[in-house]
C-alpha cells in the first residue's frame, strides 16, 4: 500500500495498517514462528476483490507470511480463506492454506477481556463512589448507555434515530428514561471525522430539543474518554447497554458491560454485526440500521423480568469468564506453535549444499545409476493445459547426456498417456513409465500394460464425467488408455470442491454396483 493511502488511517491501533508486516519479518527471520492477528474484519470477497489485484496480492502474501493466521470469527476467517484462494490459487483444506513453501493455518479466536478484573472492579472503593455520583444526577430514571469511539463503523446517527424512534413510538417511557451517549475522541483531526461529530451533536440537540422538558433531557451526550473507575461504574450502574456498531471485529465494551453485571439488573443489546455477537447470542441481537427494531428492543430490555435478565446474563458471564484474555493468549500461542509442528512433518527437505555436495559426491562414486524423473511439476512446470506443457529444448539436452552415460538408466515417471511420453522423448534412450504405472517401455522395447486393460467400466464412468463438464465451468476430460482424469484447476475453486464431492458420491455409487458392468 501506498503511503497516501496510509496517511488517511490511524496508525495507532492495529487495523489494516500491518497486514504486509508477517511476510516482512518472514524475510528477515526465515524460520521464526509468526501468528499474525487481525483485530478488524477481514471483508467479504465481494469487498476485497474491489481492491487492484497488485494490493490484494500484496495484502494476501503479506498475511501468508505469518505461520497462523487468527481472526475474531469464523466468518471473517472463513472471508480470508475465500480471498486467499481466489487470489493465490493455493490449494486450502478447511482452515489450513497451502502455499508452495509451507502451511498456514487460519482460524478464529475471538478476543476475550480479563474478566475477573472488570467483575472485581465493581467493589472498588472508587468505582462505588463513581457509582453513587450517577446515581446522584438520576431521579429514578432508567439508564440506556452506550460508549463508543468516534467512528463511522460504530453506527452512532442510526442509534440516535433508533433512541428517537423510542420516544416517538413509546411516550409513555417519558421522563422515566434517559439515554447517555459517551464519545470518545478519536480521529476528530480527519474532516469527515470532525462532519460525522458536528451531525450526531446536531441530531443530539434536536432530539433534546424536541423531547426535553424542565425536569427532563432524554439524552446526555458527552463527548470524552472515562477513566477506567468511570468506565466499570457506567457499566455496573446502567439497565440496558445499547451497543450497534454496524461493523465491528469484536466490540470489547459489550463483553466489559456483560462482565460487570454483578447484579444481574442489565440488559445488552447487541448489533448483529459485531463480532461479539457470535458469543453473546443471549443479548438482544438487532440489525442496528434497523430503527424501528431497535426501538422495540429498548422496549423489551426496559420491561425484561429480572429472571430472564438473570438466566442470559449468567450464561454469557459464564462463557466470558472461561474464554477470557488468558485463555485466549495462550489458545492462540499453542495454536501458532502446533502450526509450526505440523509444517515440520509435511515440509518437503530442501536441498542446501551440503547436502547437494553429498549427493554429487554420491553420484561421482556410483558405479552405476538409476534416475527417477517426475514429469510434471518436476521436467516441466505445471500449465493450464495438459498439452501445453511440453519440455523444452535445454532439459531434454541434459536428459540427454545423462542418458548417454552407460552407467545411468534414466526413468521418467508420469501420468500421461504412452503416446504423449513417447513424443516428448522420441529421441532419449529412456525408460518410459506412463499413466502411473499403468504402462512401461524401456529404451526400444515395445509398451507392456502392468495388466489387461478391460476398458469396459469407461463406457459406464465416461457419460457421468461429461455431464460434470457441463456442470462445472473451466473443466475438462482427459482420457488416457486406463484412465480418465477430470481437471477442475481452471474452474472457481469453491464450485469445483463441490462438484467434487458430487462427483464422488456419484462414482462410488456406480463403483458399488460395479458387478453391472
Ligand atoms: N475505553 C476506554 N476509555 C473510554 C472508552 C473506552 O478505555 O473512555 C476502552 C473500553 O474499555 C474497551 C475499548 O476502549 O476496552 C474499546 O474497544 P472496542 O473493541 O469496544 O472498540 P474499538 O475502539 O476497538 O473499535
Amino acid at each position: 500500500m501506498t503511503n497516501s493511502v496510509l496517511s488517511d488511517v490511524n496508525i495507532n491501533g492495529h487495523d489494516y495498517q500491518l497486514l504486509l508486516l508477517p511476510e516482512m519479518i518472514r524475510k528477515r527471520v526465515p524460520d521464526t514462528t509468526i501468528g499474525f492477528f487481525l483485530h478488524i474484519p477481514f471483508p467479504s470477497l465481494e469487498i476485497f476483490r474491489l481492491l487492484p489485484r497488485h494490493w490484494r496480492e500484496s495484502i494476501i502474501n503479506g498475511m501468508l507470511g505469518a505461520d497462523l493466521t487468527g481472526f475474531h470469527t469464523h466468518d471473517y476467517t472463513q472471508h480470508f480463506i475465500r480471498s486467499v484462494k481466489r487470489t493465490t490459487g493455493f490449494e486450502c483444506h478447511q482452515n489450513i492454506i497451502y502455499t508452495p513453501n509451507k502451511l498456514v493455518k487460519a482460524d478464529a479466536f475471538p478476543i476475550g477481556i480479563d474478566y475477573n478484573k472488570f467483575h472485581d472492579a465493581c467493589m472498588n472503593e472508587n468505582v462505588l463512589a463513581e457509582k453513587q455520583k450517577i446515581l446522584n444526577n438520576l431521579t429514578g430514571q432508567k439508564l440506556i448507555f452506550s460508549v463508543d469511539r468516534l467512528d463511522y463503523s460504530k453506527g452512532l446517527l442510526f442509534r440516535l434515530k433508533g433512541y428517537e424512534t423510542f420516544l416517538e413510538k413509546f411516550p409513555e417511557w417519558h421522563l422515566k428514561v434517559v439515554f447517555n451517549m459517551v464519545v470518545v475522541p478519536s480521529r476528530d483531526s480527519i474532516e469527515k471525522y470532525k462532519e460525522m461529530k458536528k451531525e450526531i451533536e446536531s441530531t443530539v440537540g434536536r432530539i433534546n430539543g424536541k423531547y426535553s422538558s424542565l425536569a427532563w433531557r432524554p439524552v446526555i451526550y458527552q463527548y470524552k474518554s472515562l477513566s477506567f473507575d468511570e468506565m466499570v461504574a457506567l457499566y455496573d450502574v446502567n439497565d440496558v447497554g445499547l451497543i450497534t456498531p454496524l461493523l465491528d471485529g469484536m466490540n470489547l465494551v459489550a463483553k466489559e458491560y456483560v462482565a460487570c453485571q454483578v447484579e444481574n439488573k442489565g440488559v445488552l443489546i447487541l448489533s448483529e454485526m459485531a463480532g461479539a455477537a457470535a458469543e453473546l447470542n443471549e443479548a438482544l441481537i438487532i440489525n442496528p440500521v434497523d430503527h424501528v427494531v431497535m426501538a422495540v428492543a429498548i422496549l423489551t430490555a426496559l420491561e425484561m423480568e429480572p429472571a430472564d435478565k438473570q438466566v442470559r446474563l449468567e450464561r454469557m458471564q459464564q462463557r466470558l469468564a472461561n474464554y477470557n484474555v488468558f485463555t485466549w493468549a495462550y489458545d492462540f500461542f499453542n495454536q501458532a506453535f502446533d502450526t509450526k509442528e505440523q509444517q515440520k512433518i509435511m515440509n518437503v527437505k530442501f536441498i542446501n549444499n551440503s547436502i547437494s555436495s553429498q549427493i554429487t559426491s554420491d553420484y561421482q562414486n556410483a558405479g552405476s545409476r538409476i534416475l527417477f524423473l517426475d514429469y510434471d511439476g518436476t521436467l516441466v512446470a505445471f500449465s493450464k493445459y495438459p498439452e501445453l506443457a511440453m519440455i523444452d529444448n535445454k532439459t531434454l539436452d541434459i536428459i540427454k547426456k545423462l542418458s548417454n552415460d552407460p552407467k545411468n538408466q534414466i526413468v521418467i515417471i508420469s501420468g500421461r498417456s504412452k503416446e504423449f511420453l513417447e513424443r516428448q522423448f522420441s529421441e532419449v534412450n529412456v525408460t518410459l513409465v506412463a499413466e502411473h504405472g499403468y504402462f512401461i517401455k524401456r529404451g526400444d522395447e515395445i509398451w507392456e500394460a502392468a495388466f489387461d486393460p478391460d476398458m469396459q467400466w469407461k463406457e459406464a464412468i465416461m457419460p457421468i464425467l461429461l455431464e460434470y463438464v457441463s456442470r462445472c465451468n473451466g473443466t475438462f476430460i482427459e482420457e488416457k488408455t486406463g484412465s480418465i482424469a477430470w481437471h477442475y484447476r481452471n474452474a472457481d475453486s469453491d464450485f469445483a470442491q463441490l462438484r467434487l464431492h458430487e462427483l464422488r458420491d456419484d462414482l462410488a455409487e456406480i463403483i458399488r454396483h460395479k458387478n453391472r458392468f
